[in-house]
């Protein structure tokens, strides 16, 4: 059997690798997951003499296996090449008792980069397999990385748009700052008055709105998503788990076979969710830990199995985990369920018109690989400060969050621990001077940048120093009922 994507809403929904990529979505509603389990023997000791590229390419392959090599290398290698400013793609530190895997080196200096400078080849290859000749249209709410990240691999792409929706009000300057800027001729970027769910909700109704795919498909266009429900996107991710335990193999730090644990700073679920797909394929993990800020939905969710929206939203340090909808929680959902639509759907069904549901106890004696956690701001600007001081490196708000969360975890286990490091402290300059200088500043962003700087002796990344005379090139606010009116105007459907 070849392994094929099945929506979790609907057993009839089968497609191949290729259309999950460019469906994005389910026409269902309901997100893809892989039929079967790749059949994949997982040897550290040959994969610690790969390259990233190499590892890239023994994942995905068996992950999307209507790809041929030479298609898949061609997308490996347009991804994963100078845009990142380490040879190791993804290098695995070790700062005080801890490793660190971080994810922050490709051009928007945070984790999104890791799919999304991939995703753009996989889509366009995907559709030149699939004859399709409409442009494709990229439909996106950001909490502020994946927006960048994704305009930062589609931009000027022949036969792709790409919009993009931001709160107005919950990103940082930095952040905003990269989006208003990007280049592009094919790039627009909208903030909205509304928060992330908001922007994240109307994006999913647009894309399940029949009447205005049905407008856009006679102007020769069609939807697809770059956000993290993109099994384009999920699978690129699996990639750095693997590779990050066989670094630790080939570096002496840990036998072949050896268990560690691995904290993740969590939002949408979707980094973390990779990491379950690569313990499943082998990779020795002992615990996922899933670190929360105080939107601590999943924290509650894994302490009790009752997932509630229903409670107030904070706008934190770690921006692009302050969500109250995981959206690739859906995917968890439907294993524990043992792949049931079904059942799946009811629950799905209750979190959109209650705002919570209540997983089974069969299904909830199922989650013992996750540990869920979450860190206070204020504990989130102690870990700041203390890996600081202990280790003399620097993290960024939402690595803290996963680290703060680790300490907390190691009480009960002395396994070694890996922290996946998902930005650079430069993209939160404020909140990492002030942890680690114990004061507030009202200093902007770009002076914070150079205190930073004198302060971990790390150098500036150019996609910051870049930002400093880039003229702004888009400025469209919107109230966030008028999302749908503002893509028409855009592609022009009106
Ligand atoms: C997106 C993001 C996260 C959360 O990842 P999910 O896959 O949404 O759980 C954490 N940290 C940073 C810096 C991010 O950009």
């Amino acid at each position: 059997m070849t392994l094929l994507y099945k929506s979790t809403r609907d057993a009839q929904n089968i497609v191949s690798a290729s259309q999950a990529i460019l469906q994005g979505l389910a026409t269902d509603g309901g997100l893809y997951v892989p039929t079967e389990l790749p059949k994949l023997t997982l040897d550290f000791d040959e994969l610690a003499t790969q390259s990233y590229q190499e590892v890239a390419f023994t994942i995905m392959s068996a992950f999307y296996p209507d790809f041929t090599e030479a298609e898949l290398r061609h997308c490996i290698d347009s991804a994963y090449d100078d845009k990142f400013d380490d040879a190791a793609i993804a290098p695995v530190v070790k700062k005080g008792n801890d490793y660190y895997l971080e994810l922050f080196h490709g051009s928007t200096i945070a984790f999104k980069d890791m799919a999304l400078s991939i995703l753009p080849y996989l889509m366009t290859t995907s559709a030149k397999k699939n004859g399709v000749d409409s442009e494709i249209v990229i439909l996106t709410a950001t909490s502020g990385d994946t927006g960048k990240a994704a305009m930062a691999g589609f931009a000027d792409v022949p036969g792709t748009k790409i919009i993009v929706f931001y709160p107005r009000d919950g990103v940082s300057k930095i952040q905003e700052k990269q989006m208003v800027t990007q280049k592009g001729e094919n790039t627009y970027v909208v903030a909205i008055d509304g928060n992330f769910d908001d922007a994240q909700s109307t994006v999913k109704a647009l894309f399940n709105d029949d009447a205005l795919k049905q407008k856009l498909a006679e102007n020769g266009k069609q939807f697809s998503s770059a956000n993290s429900i993109n099994i384009g996107r999920l699978i690129p991710q699996v990639v750095y788990y693997v590779y990050a335990y066989a670094q630790l193999v080939k570096a002496g730090e840990i036998n072949n076979g050896d268990s560690i644990n691995v904290s993740v700073p969590t939002g949408n679920f979707g980094n973390i969710l990779a990491g379950y797909y690569a313990k499943q394929l082998g990779v020795p993990f002992n615990q996922l830990i899933c670190a929360s800020n105080p939107n601590k939905v999943l924290t509650d969710f894994f302490q009790t199995g009752v997932y509630d929206r229903n409670r107030p939203f904070y706008v934190t340090s770690s921006p692009s985990m302050d969500i109250l909808i995981s959206s690739n929680l859906e995917r968890l959902i439907f294993h524990l369920t043992g792949d049931d639509v079904a059942q799946t759907k009811t629950l799905m069904e209750q979190l959109s018109s209650a705002g919570s549901y209540e997983i089974t106890p069969e299904m909830k004696a199922k989650l013992a690989d996750f540990y869920g956690d979450f860190a206070t701001e204020e504990e989130t600007k102690q870990a700041i400060e203390k890996v600081y001081k202990e280790a003399n490196y620097v993290i960024d708000p939402h690595t803290a969050v996963a680290a703060s969360v680790l300490e907390k975890y190691q009480a009960q286990s002395d396994l070694p621990s890996l922290v996946v490091s998902t930005a650079s402290p430069y993209k939160f300059p404020r909140v990492v001077v002030e942890a680690l200088t114990n004061t507030e500043t009202d200093k902007d962003d770009f002076e914070l940048v150079h205190e930073l700087n004198e302060l971990s002796n790390v150098t500036i990344p150019t996609a910051v120093t870049e930002l400093d005379d880039a003229p702004i090139r888009h400025n469209r606010v919107i109230a966030s009922g008028d999302m749908k009116a503002c893509v028409e105007d855009i592609l022009e459907v009106k």
